[in-house]
């Protein structure tokens, strides 16, 4: 009996080692970026997905934005955006957020939780069909400049910096390290590429696998300089380019850093 039970007991030891390690591997395993327009990206790993900065419309003129039907799937939560777990917003601005797809999208998926600025949630909440969404489902974390926090947020470990909006200072602004699959993801939104917008976080000693970076900020003299010092990031990505300037603004980021990776065609998925 005691070998028998001692036979099971290995079985199990070995079923439950196997487990753990295919769910470490799942968790290390590299993080897909799925494009959409502007900044907006889909992060997926391990079955855990963090849509940041994806949920707007037809903003100005030139603005680029994804073909209606991939703003029907964001705003009705159909595949891939079926089970995001954590939406995220920089700011306000009508190239990032919009109200109307957002409550679409937090209605037609339970599961998803916002966390974003006071005025972004502000604004969600003039537009009547968000009235509907409670409370713990819009997470509000206004950072000063130069703070951070990191929390989890539905199992997703995501930090929030308080970076500000370049030339728009009354714009409450964030950027986000989201951790998945192993990888340390930024985005840094629409925010002022300084030394001094930069410099107290010190990223440069935390590990950025991948920094998402609005594409003027590869291609200014100045701003290079600030991600090779205050970032170091493993690999630059550069999006946020014009709707009619996708193939000069791709060749001006290659001759300003030849191993950027430009992200400009929507539903294009590139995994790290
Ligand atoms: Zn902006």
């Amino acid at each position: 009996m005691a070998a028998r039970i001692g036979l099971i007991g290995g079985i199990v030891a070995i079923g439950v080692a196997l487990s753990v390690s295919l769910t470490h591997s799942a968790q290390q395993n590299g993080v897909s970026i799925t494009f959409l327009a502007n900044e907006g990206v889909l992060l997926s790993a391990g079955g855990k997905h963090v849509l940041i900065d994806g949920l707007f419309l037809k903003y100005k003129r030139g603005y680029a934005v994804p073909a209606d039907s991939t703003l029907a799937a964001l705003q009705r939560a159909r595949p891939p955006f079926d089970s995001v777990d954590v939406v995220l917003v920089t700011h306000r601005h009508g190239d990032h957020f919009h109200p109307a797809p957002v409550a679409a999208h937090l209605r037609a998926n339970p599961r998803a939780t916002l966390v974003t600025s006071q005025q972004v949630i502000d604004s969600l909440r003039r537009y009547a069909p968000a009235r509907a969404l409670t409370s713990e489902r819009l997470v509000s974390r206004t950072m000063r400049p130069g703070t951070r926090r990191r929390e989890i947020v539905s199992g997703v470990a995501v930090e929030l910096l308080g970076l500000p909006h370049g030339g728009h200072p009354q714009v409450e602004h964030l950027g986000y390290i989201v951790e998945l699959g192993g990888r340390r993801v930024l985005h840094v939104g629409d925010t002022e590429i300084s030394e001094e917008t930069f410099a107290p976080f010190r990223l440069d000693t935390s590990r950025i696998d991948v920094a998402l970076l609005p594409y003027w900020a590869v291609t200014g003299r100045n701003e290079r300089r600030v991600i090779e010092r205050w970032i170091r990031p493993r690999q630059v990505v550069a999006f946020h380019i014009g709707a009619r300037d996708a193939v000069k603004g791709e060749r001006e980021v290659r001759a300003a850093m030849p191993a950027a990776v430009t992200l400009v065609r929507s539903l294009e998925t590139r995994q790290w």
